[in-house]
């Protein structure tokens, strides 16, 4: 089943603000409202709405909304998590926000808010998350691997149904399989129709005379589950997998939800990523710098020579084409950026003091009176030792 953009469910832009959430989840809410609007999928569109309304509305589940799209929203907080959205969200709870527009739907609805679709009709399982954490060097070269967490899955012995072998549910006599019961009340503005949950079957619309003895009429156990995990090669920190049907069982035959693995990438002592590319930085002496050298660097694939040039400086930036990170959903990778660093002894033997200022005195030539400045220091610096 695919998700509409909540944002666009409400019909505004990423960057409106709260006040404009609230005002077009209000225009919304009215117009599709079942019992003000009897057309043929208003009560869909409510319940949309509403859905995009409590992700909107919230700071954080915005905030996680906006980075992870449904998933960072859907069972937040691991397995079990408080999971609002998925199959198992109906009408929401109308608590605070807006005084006068709470107190409409508590009349209508006698305080709870609350509103169910055909409770016997089939619904997908809720979704569930996972983080997965993995090494450094797993994200870059991919790598195959399991994961394991309990999940609701339909249960064998019944198929679901939670009636025991050659039973079956039969239809609630007192909601005639709504879930639901009709009051009507009179109020000052004339009478007031309040829908609440049957009490007889609590809102399933279907009454288990033979509980199923494995599952004990719910129609689902738990069971620990594994799934097969390919890590693509490139993967980062933070993106996310979607495994189908690797979530929580359906509900009167509805598909499985969906598993979310959420990758969590543990730094490298050696590399630093941002993207496809690969920072790095190594030590080279003034000598290499300055008369050029072969030296070997690091790659994510092994060690690979790097042609220092005579004359470079500090800090300079060597791109190593291709030794980056593989491109998640294309060829090609991206570079490594190897950065020099150019270290200056801090004890050195006579000997090399020695050639240090005759280095200096071969260059004498040709002094600016900065050089020379230094040649002063530095000699003075060397008497002093
Ligand atoms: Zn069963
Ligand atoms: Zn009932």
């Amino acid at each position: 089943m695919a998700q509409r953009d909540y944002y666009e469910v409400l019909g505004v832009d990423k960057n409106a603000s709260d006040a404009d959430i609230n005002k077009a989840y209000r225009k919304l809410a009215k117009k599709y409202h079942p019992d003000l609007n009897h057309e043929p999928g208003a009560e869909e569109k409510y319940k949309e709405v509403n859905e995009a309304y409590e992700v909107l509305h919230d700071k954080q589940k915005r905030a996680q909304y906006d980075q992870f799209g449904q998933a960072g929203v859907n069972g937040q907080g691991g397995f079990g998590g408080a999971g609002f959205g998925g199959s198992g969200a109906q009408y929401t709870n109308f608590n605070g926000g807006f005084g006068d527009f709470t107190d409409i739907f508590s009349d209508l609805f006698g305080g709870g808010g609350r509103r169910r679709a055909d409770p016997t009709a089939p619904q997908k399982g809720q979704d569930l998350d996972y983080t997965l954490e993995i090494d450094f060097m797993d994200a870059i070269k991919g790598k195959k691997t399991q994961v394991s967490y309990d999940r609701s899955e339909v249960c064998e012995a019944c198929h679901g149904s939670g009636a025991e072998k050659g039973t079956h549910p039969i239809t609630c006599d007192k909601c005639h399989g709504t879930g639901v019961m009709t009051i009507s009340r009179q109020t000052p503005f004339g009478m007031m129709r309040q829908q609440t949950t049957c009490d007889k079957c609590h809102g399933k619309g279907q009454i288990i005379e033979h509980p199923c003895p494995t599952c004990h009429g719910e129609g689902t156990v738990q069971k620990r589950h594994t799934v097969e995990i390919d890590v693509p090669a490139g993967i980062d920190n933070g993106q996310q997998l979607r495994k189908s049907g690797d979530g929580e069982a359906g509900k009167n035959g509805g598909p499985y939800g969906d598993l979310y693995i959420v990758f969590k990438v543990k730094p490298s002592k050696k590399f630093t990523r941002r993207g496809t590319t690969i920072y790095t930085e190594v030590p080279i002496s003034f000598a290499q710098a300055a008369l050029g050298d072969q030296i070997q660097v690091d790659t994510v694939d092994g060690k690979v020579t790097l042609k220092i040039p005579a004359g470079t400086q500090p800090n300079t930036h060597f791109k190593l084409r291709g030794q980056g990170v593989p491109h998640l959903n294309s060829t090609g990778r991206g570079d490594q950026e190897t950065t020099v660093n150019v270290v200056i002894p801090k004890k050195m033997n006579d000997k090399q003091k020695e050639a240090l200022v005759d280095y200096v005195k071969a260059g004498g030539g040709n002094i600016t009176p900065q050089e020379k400045n230094f040649f002063e220091r530095l000699k003075d610096k060397l008497n002093g030792e």
